[in-house]
């Protein structure tokens, strides 16, 4: 194709769990990636979701919830590119912001770091030690801690007591956390007809120890090749089952109008499972989810 004639895009969300109330944050970051956008389509995607870690309102960097010990904060990111580019960290702590650390991963021999590896190489790579609970991170373990004493499941379809039941934290049960699937994530289509993906999550609560959803993961929290970039957010046991970004990825490779794609692939899901997905494709971009996911998309 003729790649002078590409129209760089991104898309941004701030999570299926979020509020469009919220979406000026989104805004900002979209701006903020494209002003990378000369350096390609995954320093955009990458600048536009470190930016959404730092803004504190979204599950992500110093957003992120707390787990059920109301103390530790795991963390998972990723970044993909069409032109090999792939990087995670899964249950990362002591980070500003993962999505840099997966950017960073991309660079060794391997795509993905977990836990205490995951920090170390941190070190290395010169991202320094970094703990930030947020009054929110807080609030929401409160209002977790009480809807666990309850009898309506925190988690659809999952017991509350299922997390007495396993629970791995060194301390003790205290029941905390925070319930949210608000993580955020964006894609970008380059000027050069290169995309990318990055997204980046506290976590979805509750959750034990060591608990990894579908963000890190290829295929299932987000994709990229030749024909686009797919990133989604929602409860990544629900995500990893359906492959949810690699699948609306073919759609769209083989031709799929992009609202089609992003519609069928909300209907995947039972209505109480909280969904949103982004891409870009050749030719279009779009947004949607089954919630009031905040977003945003900016094109020159
Ligand atoms: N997908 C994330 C997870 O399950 C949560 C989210 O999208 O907010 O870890």
């Amino acid at each position: 194709m003729d790649h002078q004639a590409v129209r760089p895009a991104i898309v941004v969300h701030g999570g299926a769990g979020g509020s469009r109330s919220e979406e000026d944050g989104c805004v900002s970051a979209a701006r903020l990636g494209m002003d990378a956008m000369p350096q390609g389509a995954l320093a955009a995607a990458t600048a536009a979701v470190a930016a959404l870690e730092d803004d504190g309102r979204y599950n992500a960097g110093s957003g992120s919830v707390l787990c059920l010990d109301g103390r530790t904060i795991e963390m998972d990111a990723a970044v993909m590119d069409s032109k090999g580019m792939l990087g995670a960290v899964a249950c990362i702590q002591r980070v500003k912001n993962p999505v840099l650390v997966a950017r960073a991963v991309a660079a060794t021999p391997h795509w993905l770091l977990a836990g205490e590896g995951a920090e170390r190489f941190a070190r290395i790579a010169g991202f320094v030690p970094h703990y930030h609970a947020s009054e929110r991170a807080k609030k929401k373990h409160a209002e977790l801690v009480k809807r666990l004493g309850g009898t309506s499941p925190a988690t659809p379809g999952v017991a509350n007591a299922a997390f007495s039941q396993y629970w791995n934290y060194a301390l003790p049960q205290a029941f905390a956390t925070d319930d949210g699937c608000d993580t955020v994530g964006a894609v970008a289509r380059d000027a050069e007809g290169n995309f990318a993906a990055a997204c980046s999550t506290g976590g979805s609560a509750p959750s034990l120890l060591g608990r990894v959803g579908d963000t890190p993961i290829i295929g299932s929290g987000f994709y990229a090749g030749p024909e686009g970039a797919v990133a989604v957010t929602g409860i990544g046991e629900h995500i990893v089952r359906r492959l949810l970004a690699h699948t609306v990825y073919q759609w769209l490779a083989s031709g799929m109008p992009m609202d089609e794609a992003l519609a069928h692939g909300l209907a995947l899901f039972p209505q109480e499972i909280d969904i949103g997905i982004i891409a870009v494709s050749r030719s279009e971009s779009g947004a949607r989810s089954n919630r009031d996911m905040p977003r945003a998309e900016v094109s020159p």
